[in-house]
């Protein structure tokens, strides 16, 4: 099986010139794809059936490491009186056609999934925004049916708000979302005095819950930054429900907060479920809730972390996560102290 006759292309894709290529066997020429053509020129030798559009893909010694494609037939090559005395092959370069197939595909495949989430999404969101109708419903017949002159007792007047609260907290979270994807967040910033947000943003949390405990680390003196006050506090408050909400047995939720080199690090402590280390990387991704979130009992749009990072990241600061699973998890963000002008932050933001 030795290349009697060739033209310069089949030649140039083996590396060589035409007048070295001839007298060469297949494994001679190619060695790394002789093995994927040898057994169909002797099968065309042994049947002399023809082989037509065979789709054969590999390396070739003209381009070291580059997967190409080929469409390839052999045919046999008879004498006048019907013997075989050799193959005949014609090679057609494919590697531009299957590429660009390729890529197709593999923007089908990313539509079909983004369609998925969508459809997970919808799902997920329905549900959540369903979920507290429910109650809330029922608290407003108990008061309806009380009748007109008498007062509402203000366990159920508490348990209604509550219910609404949790309602708009999900419609801010997709507002939010939706802002973000159109780049339209955008922060007022002022002196912000750190210490002082912290108590605030606590100072609501100690009543909530009764199954926490919650402790802060002061630094000495009080920290202040350049920052959107409000945008601050709902970071905190969601690193704050996410430590109850993902601790169901209880515990202490720690935040500390403290100046180091040029940017103040501010940390909330848990010790719950934890979050397996594969999934920590996808935290901070839209809809994305870890494989260890229980489904039943406080369920969530996976939107929380998301608006988190972008809030933080437009601070110029970064979040991330140390965690283990079933052993707590540390969310930790930076700020800036006073590198940000708020002229270039909203200018970011704008960018953004
Ligand atoms: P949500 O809580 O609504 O699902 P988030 O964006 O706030 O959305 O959080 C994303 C996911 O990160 C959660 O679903 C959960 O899996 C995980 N997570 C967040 N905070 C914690 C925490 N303190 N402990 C364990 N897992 C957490």
């Amino acid at each position: 099986m030795r290349y009697l006759r060739l033209n310069d292309t089949l030649a140039a894709l083996h590396g060589r010139r035409r007048e070295e290529e001839v007298g060469l066997t297949v494994r001679e020429a190619t060695q790394e794809m002789a093995p994927f053509i040898e057994p169909h020129l002797r099968r065309v030798l042994e049947t002399g059936e023809p082989i037509i559009d065979l789709e054969l893909k590999g390396m070739v010694p003209s381009s070291p490491g580059e997967q190409r494609h080929w469409r390839v037939s052999y045919y046999p090559v008879r004498t006048s009186s019907g013997g075989i005395v050799g193959v005949g092959a014609v090679v057609v370069e494919v590697t531009a056609e299957r590429r660009a197939q390729e890529e197709r595909e593999r923007l089908l495949s990313e539509a079909h999934e983004a369609i998925r989430v969508r459809d997970d999404f919808l799902s997920i969101a329905s549900h959540e925004l369903k979920t507290p109708l429910t109650p809330l419903k029922l608290h407003l017949q108990m008061l309806k049916q009380r009748g007109t002159g008498q007062p509402a007792p203000s366990a159920i007047v508490e348990k209604a708000l509550a219910q609404v609260k949790r309602l708009s907290g999900l419609i801010n979270d997709l507002l939010d979302t939706s802002r973000i994807g159109a780049g339209r967040l955008e922060l007022e910033c002022k002196p912000v005095q750190l210490l002082e947000l912290i108590r605030e943003v606590l100072a609501d949390f100690q009543p909530v819950s009764v199954h926490h405990a919650f402790t802060c680390e002061e630094p000495q003196e009080d920290i202040v930054i350049h920052g959107d006050r409000g945008r601050l506090a709902q970071v905190l408050t969601n690193l704050l429900e996410n430590a109850i909400k993902y601790s169901p047995t209880g515990g202490t939720v720690r935040i500390s907060c403290a100046s180091s080199g040029a940017e103040a690090v501010i940390s909330v402590s848990d010790s719950g479920i934890g979050i397996p280390a594969d999934q920590q990387k996808h935290l901070f991704e839209r809809f994305f809730r870890a494989r260890n979130a229980p489904i039943t009992g406080f369920g969530g749009l996976g939107l929380g972390l998301y608006i988190c990072r972008d809030i933080v990241e437009r601070h110029g600061g970064r979040i991330w996560v140390e965690s283990e699973a079933g052993h707590g998890s540390t969310f930790r963000f930076t700020l800036p102290l006073n590198s940000h002008h708020p002229e270039s932050l909203e200018a970011g933001a704008a960018d953004a």
